[in-house]
């Protein structure tokens, strides 16, 4: 079957868990591929170029925009954030499903000018876990989760803009959530017109 893959968007607040839930999901689905974004961040203790993120100084990151070579991106925390486009279409065309692992702002300008995506929130369960969580990754200082957690609280109130918000109380549960969430979505009408075709024409 010729099955164009699907854009899905993961947002949520850092210490949401996003990044072990995307893990999860990418070894469950062979179907289903991460977008690598383009960053100004410096690197975290034990992050590879390539594979956690392409890292960028700030002229880099301007060319890219320059040259129109990202999908979207953001300013997150004095830094730049953006998606490399051509991978998205390349791995949409050969039917791979493509997950955007992006912050609100780039995923609300997604939105606003793609209609085939599906756009996945996930929270946690209360502000006070938020900051547990924040503390125990041990990366990053007061200041900086103290900023973290001011965004999340602007974050979280953007989740209307969502189809989904999937509750992270425990792993394993969101990512079965978002696997069932992924799996009727590949099955509305629309993602399903050319098959109900095939199956016409070759009657
Ligand atoms: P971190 O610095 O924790 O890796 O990421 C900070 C935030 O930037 C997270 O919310 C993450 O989802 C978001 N982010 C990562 N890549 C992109 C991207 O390409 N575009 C946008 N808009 N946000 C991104």
């Amino acid at each position: 079957m010729n099955k164009r893959g699907m854009l899905i968007i993961l947002s949520g607040p850092s210490g949401s868990g996003k990044g072990t839930i995307v893990r999860r999901l990418l070894k469950a689905r062979d179907d289903t591929v991460l977008s690598i974004s383009a960053t100004t961040r410096s690197p975290r203790c034990g992050e590879q170029e390539g594979i956690h993120y392409y890292f960028k100084t700030h002229s880099e990151f301007k060319e890219l925009i320059k040259q129109g070579e990202l999908l979207e991106f953001a300013e997150y925390n004095g830094n730049y954030y953006g998606t490399p486009e051509e991978p998205v279409r390349k791995h949409l065309i050969e039917g791979k499903n493509v997950i955007l692992e992006i912050e609100v702002q780039g995923a609300e300008r997604v939105m606003n000018y793609r209609s085939d995506l599906v756009s996945i929130f996930i929270t946690i369960p209360t502000m006070v876990e938020l900051e547990r969580r924040l503390h125990e990754r041990g990366s990053e200082s007061e200041e900086t989760i103290c900023r973290r957690m001011e965004i999340a609280r602007r974050e979280l109130s953007r989740a209307f803009r969502y189809d989904y918000v999937v509750l992270n109380d425990e792993v394993p549960l969101a990512v079965e959530r978002i696997n069932t969430i992924i799996n009727a979505e590949s099955m509305r009408y629309s993602r399903m017109e050319n098959y109900i075709m095939e199956v016409i024409n070759n009657a």
